[in-house]
């Protein structure tokens, strides 16, 4: 391509996307037709397998790579979808299609069933969960008669299509590449949407992406179904192109061989699914002849040498093979800026100035014997700045948590807007206009900066995971990022639009962090600490931007240990220290009040 550069990008964005569709086009229709004629027989069967471990592994560079839930029984969906299909077709004379629908929903409903269990256990006690059931489900199919035991279930007929058969390794080649092409794009669609961002929150920022209104637990409950689902389909091509089913393609040994899959091919790109799939199934199919040859005797080496191998790998690129391979792949394409005059997102109802906003009254958390917020009560008004000040511990971020319902409280009512929201879920909280900052900044560090604040916009938007495959969420996608881009603009960070939000100097990724909380459009800002960190004048456009925020009807509460930065700035304080709240007035008020004084120069700090 010869059209590069900034200048080039923007002014013919129409043509470039053009191009680029039609060779990704080209470079698909030439995987599905050469390879089959050119290989030997026995080279495409090695692909089919490839494309079948792809669907697999994909479901895991999702789940696993991308939202972090570790799975070592994806190939008990597999079974599970083989066994279903192929009773249907041949114990009961059904159709691969029918077998197709009938495996689908079994692995969905059994997928919902042991997500729903499983995935409430936390860190290591799912995975071992994961175990668990993918041997359960082995000695299942080892052991009903019905099912063959552990010969299986053998004269499984091919897929047809009005009357013309998958019936060889050529033709199967065909239906299991269509399928994993269509997979491997619907997961860099799903990953690349307003779903696709909070799934990439799921890993680490869980409590963060609660507070911009995602429901996480029903998020992962869909993300591990849809990895059931990828298996499934792997599971229906496998019973059809193989023509019998059996246990032992569903063991555990498989179930670890696909999540190491995913592993080696990384979670950067979905294309780590197919990396990974092509390195597994070669190499060991490679170490499988050589090594007997090498020790002269049979035996299954390849396992042990495949156990070394894969330490050694992942010793040298933790973050799987993509990213080391994009790097002898220089072309990246760079992602078109938001389009700026998509239509803007609704906005709220502000209430008048002066309404009572928030309401905190007898307000408490303990922390076992610690009591870090004793009976505080305070009030907000719309379209005031609060600031709340005090020595460090004094419990300001622990409130801060209260009313965001971050954390769930000890006792005492919160009010936003006479409705009480003490106890509810933080998505609650966020959806009725509160939007916040955390003290230690929660980013998706990996995520660009614009997908970052984007998720603060997650609430103004409907569209879901299935809209986002099919891509028929593109124009709320453009108002939504288009929202995002002016938050960024506001805060001054355009610049730094595409870098990922881990890069940015700590006191940028506060920027970022107000960027995304203005994204959601609230009534309520909290802010805790968002000038530390950053330099003089960066300070001062801080306090402008709170300043035009106010004007705009948004209400602020604002943690700040710059004495400075706060005087000038906010209309009331209150000032906490050892959970309680000391004082409360006008900032010179508060300056010469004798309790202020005594907490700040008689504390230890
Ligand atoms: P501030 O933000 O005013 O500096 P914090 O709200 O972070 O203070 O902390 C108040 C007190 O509560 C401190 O003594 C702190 O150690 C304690 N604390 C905060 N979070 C927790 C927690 N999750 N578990 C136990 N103690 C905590
Ligand atoms: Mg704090």
């Amino acid at each position: 391509m010869s059209a590069t550069g900034p200048l080039a990008s923007h002014s013919l964005p129409a043509r470039g996307t053009t191009l680029r569709t039609a060779l990704w086009w080209l470079s698909v229709l030439l995987l599905l037709a050469v390879p089959p004629w050119l290989l030997p027989e026995f080279q495409v069967t090695l692909l089919n397998y490839i494309g079948m471990a792809t669907l697999v592994a994909l479901g895991l560079v999702v789940m696993t790579g991308v939202a972090g839930i570790v799975s070592f029984g994806q190939q008990a969906f597999v079974g599970v979808a083989a066994y279903a299909t192929a009773a249907l077709t041949v114990l009961a004379g059904g159709s691969p299609w029918l077998g197709l629908a009938a495996s689908l929903t079994l692995v969905a409903a059994v997928a919902a069933l042991i997500g729903w269990v499983t995935l409430r256990l936390s860190g290591h006690y799912l995975s071992i969960a994961t175990i668990a059931w993918g041997i359960a489900i082995y000695y299942l199919f080892g052991n009903l008669p019905q099912l063959g035991q552990y010969s299986g279930i053998d004269n499984v007929p091919p897929v047809s299509i009005a009357g013309w058969a998958f019936d060889s390794g050529r033709k199967s080649y065909l239906l299991i590449w269509v399928c994993a092409l269509a997979a491997l794009a619907a997961a860099r669609n799903l990953l690349d949407s307003r779903s696709g961002r909070a799934i990439r929150a799921l890993r680490f920022r869980a409590a963060m992406a609660e507070s911009c209104g995602v429901d996480t637990a029903a998020l992962k409950q869909v993300v591990f179904v849809q990895a059931a689902l990828l298996a499934g389909l792997a599971g229906w091509l496998h019973a059809h192109f193989l023509r019998f089913v059996s246990p032992h393609a569903f063991g555990v040994n498989a179930g670890i061989d696909y999540l190491f899959m995913a592993v080696i091919g990384g979670a950067s790109h979905v294309s780590g699914a197919v990396v990974g799939a092509a390195i597994m199934t070669v190499s060991k199919e490679w170490l499988k002849d050589l090594l007997p040859k090498l020790f002269q005797q049979t035996g299954n080496y390849e396992t042990i040498v495949f156990g070394v191998l894969m330490i050694l790998l992942l010793r040298h690129t933790r973050e799987g093979l993509v990213p080391a391979l994009a790097r002898w792949w220089p072309v990246r394409t760079q992602r078109p800026p938001p389009a700026l005059d998509a239509a803007p997102m609704p906005r709220r109802q502000r209430p008048a100035r002066g309404t009572p906003l928030l309401e905190v009254s007898g307000v408490e958390k303990r922390f076992g014997g610690l009591v870090a917020v004793k009976e505080l009560s305070f009030e907000l008004r719309a379209g005031e700045i609060l600031g709340l000040i005090g020595p460090n511990g004094a419990g300001k971020s622990t409130l801060f948590n209260l009313v965001s319902g971050t954390l769930p409280g000890s006792g005492g009512k919160v009010r936003l807007l006479g409705e009480r929201i003490d106890g509810r879920p933080s998505r609650d909280i966020a959806r009725r206009g509160l939007a916040r900052s955390f003290q230690h900044v929660h980013l998706v560090s990996r995520m660009s900066v614009l997908d970052n604040v984007a998720l603060g916009a997650h609430l103004r938007g409907r569209k879901g995971t299935l809209a986002a495959m099919l891509r028929s969420d593109r124009a709320e996608e453009a108002r939504l990022l288009a929202e995002a881009a002016r938050q960024i603009e506001r805060v001054g960070l355009s610049a730094a639009m595409h870098d990922p939000a881990g890069t940015l100097p700590l006191g940028r990724q506060r920027l970022v962090e107000i960027a995304r909380a203005l994204a959601a459009d609230p009534l309520l800002l909290l802010l805790d600490e968002p000038a530390a960190g950053l330099r003089y004048n960066e300070k001062q456009a801080l306090a402008q931007l709170l300043q035009r925020l106010r004007e705009e009807g948004i209400t602020i509460l604002l943690v700040e240990h710059d004495m400075e930065f706060v005087m000038g700035l906010v209309d009331r304080l209150v000032v906490m220290d050892f959970g309680e709240k000391i004082a409360e007035g006008l900032p010179h008020e508060i300056q010469q009040h004798p309790a202020v004084i005594e907490a700040y120069l008689g504390g230890v700090e």
